[in-house]
């Protein structure tokens, strides 16, 4: 892959149809903001296959992004090893379909991840994900490469706002392009995860971590994201929304219907079309925020053209939030801008259910995922600092075990009853 820094014509140089001095940037800026959705039943492996085809046909079809022999890494959601139904993982059939497509474009494709930030980059634990995920299959009946190359390489990014470096794996650097097949999920700390996300498994294992420790605000570690998209530009996205997560998310929330599929070339674009979809503001949500003062997308969205099924058929309204995004809609008040000093005290923390831990000799998957190291284990169980916490939940987002709960403290609680009767009163 080619590491380029922004230009208004980069993304479209696998464009067979067009001419590089054909393009104005107006006409690629248009083209960066169409999303594609089609409705997608189930995980039937046709209907798959077909709502596929049919969501990036309606972009222009797949010989629009990829040139025919192109090595390509297909980068899926694989946040940790657990089993399908869970939606935690994006589903295999939506990965087996992409595949498919990349296959009849005679390409070479591999499939490429590393796990959520308490998980090592290693061969054992990519060998689970694979397994667990149904991708070693997929794999095996494509006649297909799944990434077992664990080294990674330092890039510079000149033009990143926050973070000048990453370290990417070199399964995604090696390939000519990447496509991201995101799985749609609400997310505690960002309030979703999509397009945006997904790219952040091309940094190897437990240097994911690092990056929670130097940005606890949600926001900084957006525009690191954005960053990290703008640098590697996966040429595409295909979003599985077929079973999204409601929630809790990304990994204790529950599954949720929404029946759909949606494809783009900008991140950002898909990412807003998703927060519809789930009936989130985009505007509450960092990486959109990040994207907007970019230039990336139109704050008031009105660069925003969905092709294909009326959105506002699919919106799932009820579609349950995470904690930390109705709290933080709540706490939108005057009263909480003069209190916002408290809001250490105020924020939920990881709370450690000993009853469910399988215990930190066994598991400990919540110490190594924790990006201020305040987790220590005591009695074979983990017990948190919570003067170190930064409340970036990446425990929560690990735990096999959904044995960590998010709860407020005493002062906390205090607090939020102030909130919450002067919000009644207004
Ligand atoms: S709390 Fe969860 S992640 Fe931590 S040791 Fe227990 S089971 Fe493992
Ligand atoms: S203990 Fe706090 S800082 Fe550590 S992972 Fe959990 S929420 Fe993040």
């Amino acid at each position: 892959m080619t590491i380029s820094t922004r230009t208004d014509t980069s993304t479209l140089i696998a464009r067979s149809d067009l001419s590089m001095r054909d393009i104005s940037p107006e006409i690629v800026a248009e083209q960066d903001r169409i999303v594609s959705l089609v409705r997608c039943g189930s995980y039937d492996r046709e209907e798959v296959s077909n709502a596929v085809s049919e969501c990036i046909g309606q972009l222009g079809g797949i010989g629009r992004y990829i040139k025919s022999g192109e090595k390509v890494a297909v980068k899926p959601n694989l946040l940790r090893a657990a089993p399908i139904d869970r939606a935690v993982t994006t589903h295999p059939e939506v990965v087996r379909a992409v595949c498919e497509l990349l296959l009849s474009q005679k390409c070479e494709v591999v499939i490429a991840d590393s796990p959520g930030g308490g998980t090592p980059f290693t061969e054992r634990a990519l060998r689970r994900s694979y397994s667990e995920s149904g991708l070693d299959k997929v794999a095996r009946e494509l006649g297909i490469e799944l990434n077992f190359n664990l080294s990674f390489k330092t890039v510079a990014a000149p033009n990143g706002r926050i973070i000048k470096r990453f370290s990417i794996i070199r399964a995604a650097l090696d390939a000519d392009a990447i496509i991201s097949v995101p799985k749609l999920k609400t997310h505690l700390f960002t309030y979703m995860t999509g397009a945006t996300k997904n790219t952040f498994g091309l940094i190897p294992g437990l240097e994911k971590a690092t990056f929670h420790s130097r940005l606890p605000e949600a926001d900084d570690f957006s525009e690191m994201l954005v960053d990290l998209n703008e640098l590697v530009r996966p040429r595409l996205h295909v979003m599985d929304a077929v079973v999204a997560m409601e929630g809790n998310g990304p990994n204790a929330g529950k599954p949720r219907k929404i029946g759909a599929i949606l494809s783009s070339e900008s991140f950002a674009a898909l990412d807003a079309a998703a927060c519809m979809l789930m009936a989130i503001s985009p505007a509450e949500v960092g990486v959109i925020k990040a994207a907007v003062g970019r230039g990336l997308l139109r704050r008031d969205l009105s660069d925003l053209r969905i092709v294909g099924a009326d959105i506002q058929e699919m919106i799932v309204k009820d579609f349950k939030k995470p904690k930390s995004y109705i709290e933080a809609r709540r706490s939108q008040s005057a009263l909480w801008r003069a209190l916002g000093r408290m809001s250490r005290a105020y924020a939920l923390r990881p709370v450690m259910m000993k009853e469910r831990c399988r215990g930190t000799e066994n598991c400990g998957e919540c110490m190594r995922a924790c990006p201020r190291n305040a987790i220590r284990s005591r009695a074979d169980r983990p017990v948190v600092d919570y003067g170190k916490c930064i409340r970036c939940y990446c425990c929560h987002e690990i735990c096999p075990a959904d044995a960590i709960s998010l709860q407020r403290s005493f002062g906390g609680k205090i607090v939020k009853g102030m909130i919450d009767r002067k919000t009644k009163e207004a």
